[in-house]
């Protein structure tokens, strides 16, 4: 087992994701956001490397070929995968990793890595979702209007997650979000392979 703990976070587009997931990294510390592969256009702000490593079709399917995916799947018609490398190392590095993955990606990592938390962020409504795809100013017309009714499934598939925190009031979601994290940090399993020298200590003085 690694000391490290693996996490999904899945939402809707839309739904706050990488705004709680940004907030969540400055305040709770030994937690890495993969950075996936896309073949989606760079939007504006984004830096290739740090919010996604962006290469062509063919290169992503050379990709696939080779292996270099743990996970990998077709979304709004691009395509969007983690790749294996590093994911691993980090995790036995102790440092717990979050991957910024869709359902269907969450399902092959369940196949994959049990023991993985998964939480899913939910929209207080539709039309809310849609404001804020609109307010984000990112994305044309038609590929909001795409994201939005891609959402109505994406939403159905809440269900198979451990953990479900609702974007009303960031704050409030924020700190949700925040408990997760800390609360695994106290599992039993994960205590010993981060202090061996404490507990043997403790037990030999017993
Ligand atoms: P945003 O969620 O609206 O910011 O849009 P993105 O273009 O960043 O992400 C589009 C979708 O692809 C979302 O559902 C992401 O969770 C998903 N996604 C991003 N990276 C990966 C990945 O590496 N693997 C999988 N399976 N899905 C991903
Ligand atoms: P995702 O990564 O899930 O697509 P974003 O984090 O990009 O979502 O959020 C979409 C938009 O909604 C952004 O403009 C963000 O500032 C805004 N937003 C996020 N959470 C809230 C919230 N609780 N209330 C109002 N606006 C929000
Ligand atoms: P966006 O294009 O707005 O950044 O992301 C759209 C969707 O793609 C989001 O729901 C996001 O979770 C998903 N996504 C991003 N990276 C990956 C990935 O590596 N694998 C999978 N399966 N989905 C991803």
């Amino acid at each position: 087992m690694a000391i490290g703990t693996l996490y999904i976070i899945s939402a809707p587009s839309g739904a706050g994701k990488t705004s709680l997931i940004t907030e969540l990294l400055t305040s709770v510390e030994g937690l890495e956001v993969s950075v996936s592969h896309t073949t989606r256009d760079m939007r504006e702000g984004e830096v290739d490397g740090k919010h996604y490593h962006f290469v062509t079709a063919d290169e992503f399917e050379l990709g696939i070929t080779d292996g270099l995916f743990l996970e990998h799947a077709n979304v709004f018609g691009n395509y969007y995968g983690t790749s294996r490398a590093s994911i691993y190392q980090r995790l036995e590095a102790g440092v717990d990793v979050i991957l910024e993955i869709d359902w269907q990606g969450a399902q092959q990592i369940r196949q994959l890595e049990p023991s993985v938390r998964s939480i899913f962020i939910l929209p207080p409504s539709v039309e809310e979702l849609e404001k804020r795809l609109q307010k984000r100013n990112q994305d044309s017309d038609e590929v909001i209007s795409r994201r939005v009714a891609q959402a109505k499934e994406d939403v159905t598939h809440f269900v198979d997650y451990d953990h479900v925190i609702i974007n009303d009031d960031f704050d409030i979601a924020l700190d949700n979000l925040r408990s997760v994290f800390k609360s695994q940090r106290t599992n039993l399993d994960k205590v010993q392979l981060r202090n061996p020298a404490f507990f043997s200590a403790l037990l030999n003085q017993t």
